[in-house]
């Protein structure tokens, strides 16, 4: 059980985080849901989670595209146990067209974030003996697609500094580890459909079947729920000596 740990999910209030946060909070933990809105409805999300798992959730504000927010999201709470980089966003578009604001959020977001909260929490897991860091990469942290270079390029970055904190905390009770999931049906995915159906000039029923699960030999999306669950087995004790590698949740994809 994760009972009396803290887990802290950044962009946490839709997708793959929330999954997490729900399974994390399943198996015990305290959870701090985030993302860069304040709305009334990003409260409620955690008191509700706190409700349905009977423990402490809730729900603070941080832009991680700004470093200083990032770096307040783990200040502000205070302790951190588990944390859990990720917060993302995407942009699709030949890299001589892409927007120089476009790679500069996605990196900012997607890299240099993990690397904000990683330096602070860091201190917090040593001081409580016990630590776990989970990056959400994705299986475009091993391999790469034409359109995504900021994507690509940030997620490869976040494998690899996944491995530098594992050696940099390699004799402590500390891991860090990353998760590649392949395609899950998230808002992000589906954001992109309409868009790549425009550049192939596909339906965007043939665009789901034909480009996205075209990797994705199971032709199958992973949910939410199997994310968060590859989450908690990474706080097991069976989890103990897993560190500084990937675990890819892909349905076959990186095994083409
Ligand atoms: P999503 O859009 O549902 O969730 C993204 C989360 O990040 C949201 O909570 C959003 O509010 C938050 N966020 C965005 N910008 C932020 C900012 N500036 N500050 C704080 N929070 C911010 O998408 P998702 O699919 O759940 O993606 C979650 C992670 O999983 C991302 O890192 C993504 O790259 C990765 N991933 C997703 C898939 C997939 O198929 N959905 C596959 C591989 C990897």
């Amino acid at each position: 059980s994760l009972k009396g740990k803290t887990a802290i999910i950044t962009g946490s209030n839709s997708g793959i985080g929330l999954g997490v946060a729900h399974e994390l909070a399943r198996a015990g933990a305290d959870v701090v849901i985030n993302s860069f809105t304040d709305r009334e409805e990003d409260h409620k999300l955690a008191a509700d989670l706190g409700k349905e798992h009977g423990v402490t959730a809730r729900y603070v504000k941080a832009d991680l595209s700004k470093g200083d927010e990032a770096r307040g999201l783990i200040r502000e709470v205070g302790r951190c146990d588990i944390l859990v980089n990720n917060a993302g966003i995407q942009h699709v578009a030949p890299i001589e067209e892409f927007p120089v604001e476009k790679w500069d959020a996605i990196i900012a977001i997607m890299l240099s974030a993990a690397y904000h909260t990683t330096a602070e929490a860091l201190p917090m897991m040593r001081e409580a003996g016990w630590g776990r860091v989970v990056n959400i990469a994705s299986a475009h942290g091993l391999t790469a697609s034409p359109y995504k270079s900021a994507y690509v390029s940030a997620k490869h970055g976040l494998v690899g500094m996944t491995k530098v904190v594992a050696l940099e905390t390699a004799k402590e009770p500390i891991t860090a580890n990353a998760i590649c999931p392949g395609y899950v049906k998230t808002p992000l995915v589906e954001a992109q459909i309409p868009d790549t159906a425009k550049k192939y000039n596909m339906s965007e029923e043939e665009v789901i079947e034909k480009v996205i699960l075209d990797r994705q030999p199971s032709k199958e999306f992973a949910t939410t729920g199997q994310l968060g669950q590859t989450a908690v087995f990474l706080c097991s004790p069976a989890a103990d000596q897993i560190t500084g590698t990937t675990i890819s949740v892909d349905g076959g994809w990186t095994a083409l």
